[in-house]
């Protein structure tokens, strides 16, 4: 039995277990949607007002009907309930364009454990690898076809490049664009340490908005961090005093390793984990 919820768009609780979607809906077979995953803590969605915010501009980007946030709230809110307040999970909220055949899009929520896997990221750190993802730092501007910035259904790509660097004996990856420029890793955003400055890739550079490192940088200058976008590459993760990998579900993953290079212990390390718990808490409460 799946360890799971599920609620549609309507607010009814259906059964996690149950045969749910159509052969021939188009996230299935052409991986048209989008999606957002967050975490559940304490009994409510951590950092919903951005999660939804993203939600719409991600359907706008691919041009699917927008109904607006009261219905996600009212699922997602349905959906905390029956998950209860005692176990942090991971949320999903799905918009697929619905089915081949015609009719109104796929909507729905599902709330799961948050995995083993993801407990030791945040305790202990991750290894990663940088993998070229063949794409310039031009292209959002040049290509709005490739929708890169919003959060679709299609992550085969970034599924096989966690595959291709586990395969390795590596946890993660963070992609580099054709110029050389660090990109994000498959499911999280790139942020370094310098001194007391928080650096990230700006997300014009045709990469994912992320909604962690945005609550970061609203709770880091309270606590004495300048917060700033900037191009890096692979050398200045390398001379960071701190590298991470932060996203909704996993949080603050600091990257001990990388291409196989130990890097030094942070002293930004226990502030940089509690900036993001804070960040989560506090930002976005919907
Ligand atoms: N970049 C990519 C490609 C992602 O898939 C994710 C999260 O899943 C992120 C960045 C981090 O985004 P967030 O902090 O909103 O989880």
């Amino acid at each position: 039995m799946a360890d799971q919820v599920l609620v549609t768009l309507d607010g009814q609780v259906r059964d996690a277990d149950a045969p749910f979607l159509y052969a021939d809906d188009l996230a299935v077979v052409r991986g048209d949607g989008v999606f957002e995953t967050l975490l559940v803590r304490g009994g409510r969605p951590c950092k919903a007002a951005l999660h939804l915010a993203r939600l719409e501009s991600s359907a706008r980007a691919l041009e699917l009907p927008w109904i607006g946030p009261g219905p996600w709230t009212h699922a997602a809110g349905v959906a905390v309930r029956e998950w209860g307040g005692d176990r942090e999970g991971w949320m999903r909220l799905v918009l697929t364009r619905g089915r081949e055949s015609g009719g109104p899009p796929t909507a729905f929520v599902t709330v799961g454990p948050v995995a083993e896997r993801v407990v030791r990221a945040r305790r202990e750190g991750i290894s990663a690898m940088t993998l070229p993802r063949g794409i310039s730092v031009d292209m959002s501007a040049t290509t709005p076809w490739e929708l890169a910035g919003a959060k679709t259904l299609s992550y085969a790509t970034n599924m096989a490049a966690l595959r291709y660097a586990q395969a390795r004996g590596v946890d993660d990856v963070v992609f580099t664009s054709s110029e050389g420029r660090i990109l994000e890793g498959p499911r999280s955003t790139v942020v370094i340490a310098r001194g007391k400055k928080l650096i990230t890739p700006p997300p014009e550079q045709g990469i994912l908005a992320g909604t962690t490192q945005k609550a970061l940088f609203e709770v880091a200058p309270d606590k004495g961090y300048v917060c700033e976008y900037a191009a890096l590459y692979p050398d200045d993760l390398l001379a960071a005093e701190g590298v991470w990998m932060v996203s909704s579900v996993t949080l603050a993953a600091r990257v001990h390793t990388l291409d196989g290079v130990a890097l030094p212990p942070s002293a930004a390390a226990e502030d940089v984990a509690s900036m993001v718990e804070l960040a989560v808490e506090e930002v976005g409460v919907g």
